[in-house]
């Protein structure tokens, strides 16, 4: 048993914890009032008066793939369903290397952005990648981030008058199959579980009602969450009416899917009716600033969704519709984002700072992580206020969010440090990049964009 006090740190987004924390194996036992020592003997003191301390982040919706199409030429400037035709064709050619290094590439650049806790949403299965979520969780766990990988799905094609074309696709038995599987070779249930897996039928307009309804079934049976992108484009309600004669959440419900098990990505484009009805069912919805904003898809109500009652989490979504995993990047956007789309200054730092960590949380379903209090994961992130960003900035919190802080200094997940001095243990960045690099330019050359 090791005890280590993480003393006086600069602040901490915490309540009576401004002597520190410390930390018993993997757990947070105790905070230290100002100016107090702990109740018990330490084994060692890491002095943090140079760090702010924040819960280690929580990213509740990511593409990990689509960080090798990042700034790709012929998506620049489109709308989301422009912008996934010209796409989908050139994740087509997506195989397990190239999916096991952008894996690795976006959880280490999250993880140096403060996050502890990931979420991936791979829905794309051409022929080679059909075991996609064993090779995620492979890399996962060397990593060491926690994680909750979505097994994502699609099984409608342009051929049925969906969006994706035929090569990326699979057909409903082959999904749920290979979901029940990857749920029971992975999924860990309960306190301080590493892996979790959730079920996620891609958008309305990829996947069958059929897959949607059993997805939401198998679910139920096996106790695991379920996830898709709902509530992003004013095109995603045109085809919703077009096609089922309702509105995205209508549709939803119709299949089976309300409830406080199920969390959705974006919620932009919700009446104030439907934000009620996320309340009523505790539907959790990730807010993606950067991607909305790249995309131009829209702007969500984030307070008036938290006020229904329903959790509210952040997500840096695809890399190729942000372009970065930068979580904490992250948090200012959805600060700048939801006071100008709101027009109010009364969202504050701090409630930005809850999205990433209490609101990711919840909407992944875990009580375990997202606060920094007696019992819970010891999942900390600690950030250095050193850059020119940062000088003569007066509350340390506020800076940490407003002055645009991208890099952590020290992560720590489950008791055990995982970057130290702004670098990942045990990780080759250099070489990193490299074999991404590579991998990326061998997807464009697949696809024909150069030789
Ligand atoms: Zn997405």
């Amino acid at each position: 048993m090791t005890r280590l006090w993480i003393k006086d740190p600069l602040a901490i987004f915490a309540d009576d914890a401004s002597g520190g924390v410390v930390v018993e194996n993997d757990q947070i036992v105790e905070l230290v009032p100002k100016g107090s020592k702990p109740e018990q003997p330490v084994d060692s003191i890491f002095n943090a008066n140079n760090h702010v301390i924040v819960p280690g982040l929580i990213n509740t919706h990511h593409h990990f793939y689509q960080t090798l199409t990042r700034a790709i030429t012929p998506a620049l400037g489109k709308p989301l369903f422009s912008w996934l035709q010209t796409l989908y064709p050139i994740w087509a050619n997506l195989d397990p290397e190239m999916l096991a290094i952008a894996t690795k590439l976006a959880s280490v650049e999250l993880l140096l952005s403060g996050c502890t806790t990931a979420s991936d949403h791979h829905y794309i299965y051409p022929a080679c990648l059909d075991r996609a979520l064993d090779i995620q969780a492979a890399v996962i766990k060397e990593i060491g981030i926690r994680a909750t990988l979505t097994r994502g799905s699609m099984d409608l094609s342009v051929s049925d008058g969906g969006l994706p074309p035929d090569s990326v696709v699979q057909d409903k038995d082959t999904i749920l199959a290979d979901c029940e599987r990857v749920v029971e070779t992975y999924h860990e249930p309960g306190y301080g579980a590493m892996t979790q897996v959730a079920l996620a039928p891609c958008s309305p307009f990829s996947v069958s009602g059929k897959l949607m309804r059993e997805t939401a079934s198998l679910a139920d049976r096996l106790n695991v969450r379920i996830h898709t992108h709902l509530g992003e484009t004013q095109d995603e309600n045109n085809y919703c009416q077009k096609r089922y004669g309702m509105r995205p959440l209508d549709y939803l419900e119709e299949c089976g899917w309300l409830g406080s098990h199920t969390w959705l990505a974006h919620g932009i484009h919700f009446n104030s009716d439907e934000i009620k009805k996320l309340g009523h069912f505790g539907i959790g919805i990730s807010h993606c600033p950067n991607s909305n904003m790249y995309l131009a898809s829209g702007v969500c109500d984030a307070r008036a969704i938290e006020n229904s009652g329903a959790p509210l989490g952040l997500g840096v979504d695809g890399s190729s519709s942000n372009d970065s995993s930068n979580l904490v990047e992250e948090i200012r956007q959805a600060l700048l984002l939801q006071r100008i789309g709101h027009h109010t200054t009364t969202i504050q730092h701090t409630d930005a700072l809850r999205w990433a960590t209490l609101g990711g949380a919840r909407c992944l379903g875990r009580s375990d992580i997202g606060r920094i209090a007696p019992g819970l994961q010891a999942d900390l992130a600690l950030f250095c206020l050193d850059e020119f960003r940062h000088s003569g900035s007066h509350d340390p919190l506020a800076a940490l969010v407003v002055c645009g802080s991208h890099r952590a200094d020290r992560v720590m997940i489950g008791g055990v440090w995982k970057v130290r001095d702004g670098h990942v243990i045990n990780i080759d960045t250099e070489h990193l990049i490299h074999k991404h690099n590579k991998a990326a330019k061998k997807l464009r050359q697949q696809a024909r964009l150069e030789s």
